[in-house]
């Protein structure tokens, strides 16, 4: 598995704008644990196709977070999205 997930620092940046992307996780892709506050509920969020960020959705009410991967941020592997 080339690469370390967490050589990656995160900025932190909450979208509640829709989104029709349809993840498609594999196996192997890193991901961040996720507690969504909207509905109390984990969920894991994978990083994009081009690396540059972690999308994900609210498996309750379809909420879309995404979380930058850039300087400067955070190397913590687990979020609140608010
Ligand atoms: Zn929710």
């Amino acid at each position: 598995m080339p690469g370390d997930p967490r050589d990656y620092k995160i900025d932190l940046s909450v979208s509640a704008g829709p989104s029709s992307a349809r993840p498609a996780p594999p196996q192997n892709r890193p991901y961040l644990s996720v507690l969504f506050a909207c509905c109390n509920v984990y969920q894991r969020i994978y990083r994009s196709p081009d690396g540059a960020t972690y999308q994900g959705r609210c498996p309750r009410c379809a909420k879309t977070v995404r979380f930058a991967v850039g300087e400067g941020g955070t190397s913590a592997r687990t979020f609140i999205a608010t």
